[in-house]
Parts: C-alpha cells; structure tokens; sequence
C-alpha cells in the first residue's frame, strides 16, 4: 500500500477542489483520475457557458429538504465566503447578478477551468485523463484502484485497453450525478459506492424541463416570458418553504389540489412543454410529485398587478380600443404580451378571435381574467438525464460526516459533490456545494494519514 497517496476518482467541480486543497501537504501524492480527455468537462457548460459557480444567499434551504440539516453542519464548517474567498486566490476575479447569482467577472466557464488546473500543476499531483476506474478494492489501510484507459472519440487506430492497479492511502470519490452523460455523468460512481457497501437513495432529474400534456406549448416555442409558475399535486402535502407561503389561493381549491412548487421568473417554451429558470427551479417538487400522480401547473402571466389593478387595467384598455370599431377581440392584448401568448390566452378565455371589440359581450373581462392569471396545463413527464442538470438522490448523508465528507464506516474514504444525496436550485447552488465538498474532503484527506489514525 502506497502511504500518504490520495487517489481521486473524477477531475470535475469537486474532484478538481479536493486535488488543489490535499496537494497542499507536500508529502501527499495525487493521482486524479479522469475518464475524459479533460478535467472540467461540466463546468465548461455551466451558466450556458458562462459558469454561474455561486450565490450570494447560500443557505441549506436552497437545497432538497432531507439534506438540509447536513448542510448546516457543512457551511459552518466551510463558510460561503472562505470558499468565496479560495476561489478568488485562485486568481478569478467574481461578480454577483442583481438577483444572487456569482460568475467569473469575464462570464466564461473557460477561464474557472484554467484558473482551477493552473493551481494542479504540482510536482506532487499526477493527472490521469481518459482513465476510467472500474474497480475499487479495500485492502488492509487502503484501497486498490483498477481502472482502464479510455479511447479517445478522435482515435481511429485499434484500441488495446490498458488495465492498471493503483494502491491508495487515502480515496476520494468524485464523479458526479447521472445527468448530460455525452460530458462524463453516468452511474460509475454510484456503482462504485454501493460496491463498497454505501446505501444509496433512488435517482431522479433536478433542474430539467417539463413535459406538457397538451399540445399547445408547440405554438409558442421558443418564447420567454416573465411569468408566476405554481404546481399542484392532490399527493403532497403543501410547500412550506421560503420558496412560497404555503397558502391556498382560490384557483388551488378550485382544482382542489396543494401547492408543491410556486417560482417567479423567466419561463421559456419549447416544442414539448416548458423549460426556463421558472420551470427549472420548479421542477425538482414537481419530479417528486410525478412519481406519486397528477401535476397540474398554473402560468400568471401578470404577476406583478393585483386583480383589482388587472380589472382597472384591461376594463380602461376595453373603453378605449371598443370605440374604435375595426379592432378584433384577438389584438386586445397586443402590446401586453407576445404576440402568440396573446392568442393563446384568448384561446384558453374560450373569446373568438373574429368579434369585434365594440361588440363583445359584458363577460369579456371577467373570462380573460382568470387565462392571464390562471392558465392551467398538466405536467406529463420530466425530460430524461440527458437533459437534466443536476441528480436528486444519491449516497444517503447518515454514512458520511458532514465536517470532513469522510465515510463513517471507512476510514480514508471520502464522498463529494453530486454523487451524495444533495442537488440545489438552479443558481450556483450545486457548484457551490461542489466546491465545498471538495474543499472539506482535500482538507482532511490531507491531515493525518489514516493508517496512523487508525492504529
Ligand atoms: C448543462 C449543465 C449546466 C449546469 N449549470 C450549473 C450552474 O450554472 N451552476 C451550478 O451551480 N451548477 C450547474 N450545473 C451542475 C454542476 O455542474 C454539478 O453539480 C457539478 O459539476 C458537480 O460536481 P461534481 O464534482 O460532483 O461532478 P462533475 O463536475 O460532474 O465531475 C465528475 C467527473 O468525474 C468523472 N468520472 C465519473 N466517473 C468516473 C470514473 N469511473 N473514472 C474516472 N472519472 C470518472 C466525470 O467524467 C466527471 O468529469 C450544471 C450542470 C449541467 C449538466
């Protein structure tokens, strides 16, 4: 067995953190492990390229509710701002959004990769790209990795595998969640953890668009708009979090359902449903909720006026564009909305398109109330892994300590990022916890060998 070697499975947020902070011992050997042909493969496609790595409002409420007990221990541990402040020493330079979110200043997930990997060239980190572990062995004070080289996409030539065995001291675990498999998530890790004993919660999508039942979605594809999105499910008991006050509006009784997820934002449609920051945020309640039954989403399209400021609103619009006798019941919201969502709406109020202004009927008003504020549409499915940023489930929290990552059952083994049981909302929470992860488990891993420890 190799003494103070620490071997790390997974060059991405967290595996990369782990490897800068444990390199600090000079007496520690690295050998990260990578299965592609480079490190930071996920990170380069975060924030849409732009790598939102954090927020300014990281507190564990922003992450699934069974973590968040666990992540209070964690950021007590490793405040939000020394992981702030770790990655600034890296050389980046960070800049917060109006609404939270933290980017590099030049908004480019390249530049987070280089500043990471400038810190890993080190005399005593050795980097292993397109070499995937396949196998974890423990041995007396140790572990054993097997693993096999990786033939390159470009590569043509024919490809013998090569088959090496590593010892280890100390292993991390890094290798990500199962979502956006073409750049390196899959199930490895959590193969690898439950060979080694780990119990591990059921997987499902975080952060993916949705499926929408009815086919209208279609006709708006590509459009964003500024919307309030809630969710219903008749299986859940309400949402009680920060996220949304719990409370029942009328429309809720009306469907007679409880409110599971309530997000304000841009809302973008597409072919099959809806995607978007609105739809993302919501979308880890509503995957949970699918599982039980029925989801039943609802659009307010004016979040921002009251009913009575709406009633005013559209009544004056009425007065005004009525005396003009040529306009048609299907532009009276022109100006207001997109074009196409102006149809839609007026589409859902059940108004014909062709009456004219002048001559609609004294319910007008009172039916397009209730598509603007309350436009109803069942969730059918969630998009697949391939589509989804982040993973819910994973290596359950009771077998690892929240202060170091370290196993509980196996000294000298730790787990990190998004292979546990944690995924955040969208907003630089899940990198955040990845870089954390990292930084706790490469600081212990780093400390006291474990043989000693354990004598
Ligand atoms: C499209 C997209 C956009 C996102 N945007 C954001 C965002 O803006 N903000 C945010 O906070 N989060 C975002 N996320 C989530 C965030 O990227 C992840 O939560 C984070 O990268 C997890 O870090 P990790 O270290 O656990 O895993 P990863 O960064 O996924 O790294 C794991 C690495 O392990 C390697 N690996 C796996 N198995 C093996 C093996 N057996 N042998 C060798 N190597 C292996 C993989 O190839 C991979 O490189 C986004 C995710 C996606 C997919």
């Amino acid at each position: 067995m190799k003494e103070n070697r620490i071997a790390i499975i997974g060059g991405g947020a967290s595996g990369i953190v782990a490897a800068l902070i444990a390199s600090k011992k000079n007496n520690c050997e690295i050998l990260l492990f990578e299965k592609n042909h480079i490190l930071g493969r996920k990170i380069l496609s975060t924030g849409a390229g732009k790598c939102n790595l954090s927020n300014q409002d990281i507190s564990p409420d922003n992450y699934n509710s069974g973590a968040q007990t666990f992540l209070k221990k964690v950021f007590l541990k490793a405040k939000p701002k020394e992981i702030l402040n770790f990655l600034k020493d890296t050389g980046l330079w960070l800049k917060s959004e109006h609404d939270g979110r933290i980017f590099p200043r030049c908004m480019n997930a390249q530049e987070v990769v280089d500043a990471l990997l400038l810190g890993l060239q080190k005399p005593n980190i050795k980097i292993r790209k397109l070499t995937e572990v396949l196998e974890i062995i423990k041995i007396k004070n140790g572990f054993t990795v097997k693993t096999q080289a990786v033939k390159p996409k470009w590569d043509k030539t024919s490809f013998k595998p090569k088959i090496e065995s590593f010892d280890c001291e100390k292993l991390i675990l890094a290798c990500g969640g199962k979502s956006y498999p073409h750049i390196g998530g899959g199930d490895h890790g959590y193969k690898l953890a439950h060979s080694l004993g780990l119990e591990l919660s059921n997987l499902s999508c975080s952060i993916v668009p949705l499926i929408v039942k009815e086919k209208w979605p279609i006709d708006l594809s590509g459009i964003r708009c500024d919307v309030l999105l809630s969710a219903y499910s008749k299986n859940e008991t309400p949402m009680s979090n920060k996220r949304g006050s719990g409370s029942e509006s009328s429309e809720t009784k009306a469907l007679g359902d409880k409110k599971i997820a309530e997000t304000s934002g841009e809302i973008l449609f597409t072919d099959y449903g809806i995607s978007g920051p609105a739809t993302l945020n919501a979308s880890r309640n509503i995957v949970q909720s699918l599982k039980k039954g029925k989801v039943e989403c609802q659009i307010n399209f004016l979040p921002e006026l009251s009913k009575k400021e709406m009633e005013t609103l559209l009544t004056n619009r009425l007065k005004k564009m009525a005396v003009l006798n040529e306009k048609k019941a299907d532009s009276f919201l022109k100006g207001i909305f997109e074009d196409k969502i102006s149809r839609i709406i007026a589409n859902k109020a059940g108004i014909k398109k062709e009456t004219f202004l002048s001559r609609v009927k004294s319910d007008f008003i009172e039916k397009l109330i209730p598509a603007i504020t309350a436009f109803n549409f069942e969730i059918s499915s969630a998009k697949s892994f391939e589509n989804a940023m982040a993973t819910a489930g994973g290596v359950e929290l009771s077998q690892i300590n929240p202060e170091t990552f370290e196993v509980k059952a196996h000294k000298g083994l730790y787990i990190t990022g998004e292979l546990l049981d944690i995924d955040g909302d969208s907003g630089g929470y899940n990198l955040h916890f990845a870089f954390t992860s990292g930084f706790l488990a490469g600081t212990n891993a780093g400390k006291n060998p474990a043989r000693r420890r354990d004598r």
